[in-house]
């Protein structure tokens, strides 16, 4: 192994033609770290992670492979491997030659070439299919197949688009662990782009949450989870997202509609109160809410709510004793809540 690198990107724009893509990302990604690159579809990750790779260009910013400029860098030269979600296999080639390609195009000797090829599919388990050609694989397989061309050539810097967005639900999970696994034991940083927060947050040590071309928040998941910076990220990470209703804070408390409840923040102005589904309670004083119908999972449940014209979601232990049509009262922990700026979605 070469080690791991670090990653540094300084005011990257991007721009295609009238459209800018990426709006000025900055970004410190340490040596080991694996990196989630988390948000909806068009909102830059792609892009970001091809810049890193030196298969897209900038137009204004830098980016930094161990503190060396490699913004004109040639990809070739980067020392980083990229594994894409339609794998990219060569369908003509045994699995064998698929993964040893990267060292045959470098001109390593045969020999070194089996070998190399051999330990990398022994660490991903498809030492026994060497022989076969992609076709014959089955598609966890072939996305094993696929890292192992990628680990290969034992790059500082591993680059993963949506690697696991082809394998079935199950699948995806054992995978997911199996790739943290395989990071963690290369000791190799990683980059990994993702629009599904679950995954970002249980594969991730940290992460960046990207919005319109933008970085809106970077940290740990848990960091994110507990503190998102505004009502957007709110909106997008957990599941079900949390809850977000138009409220005023009054003082230390937040009035929605008639019920007044006491938040950890201070101020009067316009705000979006946030609070996520396991954090509501039902019964005592509180916000009025109409149930609209419950969804029953065996270990838990979602309660559906009306909050004046807007949908509210509960989750609860057990299955709750409420009808439908029936008013309950909603509260929650003042720690709980989450007070958003109403102009602006920031965090108060
Ligand atoms: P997804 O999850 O759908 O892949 P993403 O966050 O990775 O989304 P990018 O692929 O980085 O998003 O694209 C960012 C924006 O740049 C999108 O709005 C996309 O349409 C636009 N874009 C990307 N490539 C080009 C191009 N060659 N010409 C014009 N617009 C482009």
């Amino acid at each position: 192994m070469t080690g791991s690198a670090s990653v540094r990107l300084e005011g990257i724009v991007k721009r295609h033609g009238a459209f800018t893509a990426l709006h000025g990302i900055d970004l410190d990604i340490r040596p080991g770290e694996f990196f989630a690159l988390l948000g909806p579809s068009g909102s830059g990750k792609t892009t970001t992670l091809r810049i890193l790779a030196g298969l897209e260009s900038v137009d204004e910013g830098r980016v930094m492979i161990d503190n060396a400029d490699v913004t004109a860098t040639e990809p070739g030269a980067r020392d980083v491997a990229m594994v894409f979600q339609s794998y990219a296999l060569y369908p003509h080639m045994s699995v064998a030659q698929n993964i040893g390609f990267p060292l045959k195009m470098i001109g390593t000797p045969p020999a070194q070439v089996q070998q190399a090829v051999h330990d990398a599919a022994s660490r991903v388990a498809i030492a026994h299919l060497l022989d076969r050609k992609p076709g014959q694989l089955s598609g966890g397989q072939q996305q094993r197949c696929a890292l192992a061309r990628a680990i290969v050539r034992q790059p500082r810097l591993f680059l993963l688009d949506e690697p696991l967005s082809n394998l079935d639900a199950k699948l995806r999970l054992e995978t997911r662990a199996e790739l943290r696994n395989l990071q963690r034991s290369l000791g190799v940083t990683a980059v990994y782009v993702t629009h599904d927060q679950e995954e970002a947050m249980t594969i991730a040590d940290r992460m960046a949450v990207f919005m319109e071309g933008r970085i809106v928040q970077v940290g740990t998941p848990h960091e994110i989870f507990r503190k998102p910076a505004t009502a957007t990220v709110a909106a997008f990470i957990g599941t079900p997202p949390m809850n977000l209703l138009p409220a005023r804070l009054d003082g230390g408390l937040v009035r929605v509609g008639d019920a007044a409840l006491p938040v950890g923040v201070q101020g009067f102005e316009d705000v979006i109160l946030g609070v996520r589904p396991g954090d509501l309670r039902m019964g005592g004083a509180g916000i009025p809410a109409r149930v609209e119908f419950v969804e029953d999972f065996g270990d838990s449940s979602i309660v559906n709510l009306d909050v004046a014209g807007q949908r509210v979601k509960l989750r609860a232990g057990e299955l709750p004793s409420v009808r439908e049509g029936e008013t309950v009262h909603l509260s929650f922990d003042p720690a709980a809540a989450h007070v958003f700026d109403a102009a602006t979605g920031n965090r108060l």
